[in-house]
């Protein structure tokens, strides 16, 4: 079956599109954690991070985008937090690699 992100890739299912490129697309998060919520997809179905092990261009893809979402967005030299949730204990809820950038508040907690 088709994933959610797939079908918000294939433009199935709409989104709040902050950028796009042909390797990645970012878009407001549905269920905003922060003020700024935004997920960084790539457009290459991968479950996971682990998954892009040995694939350096995935990362570097999606680097970029962040870099252009955080220009857009105004955030870039105020900072933000990026997110990667990994399986269910890593609290992951769409099987598909995405990173949440999150900002317009500061972060207290920190992980150490
Ligand atoms: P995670 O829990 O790390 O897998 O993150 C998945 C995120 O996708 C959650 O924060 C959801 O709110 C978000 N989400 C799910 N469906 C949509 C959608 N159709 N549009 C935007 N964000 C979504």
């Amino acid at each position: 079956m088709i994933c959610i992100f797939c079908k918000i890739i294939n433009g199935e299912i709409p989104c709040d599109k902050i950028y796009e490129d042909d390797k990645v697309i970012c878009f407001n998060d549905i269920s905003k954690k922060a003020p700024i919520h935004v997920l960084v997809v790539p457009k290459k179905h991968v479950e996971n991070i682990l998954e892009c092990v040995g694939d350096d261009d995935i990362i570097n893809d999606i680097v970029f985008a962040i870099d252009k979402v955080t220009q857009i967005l105004n955030i870039k030299e105020s900072g933000f937090r990026t997110v990667i949730n990994t399986g269910k204990d890593g609290g992951q809820s769409v099987e598909h690699l995405h990173f949440h950038i999150l900002a317009g508040k500061t972060f207290d907690e920190s992980f150490g």
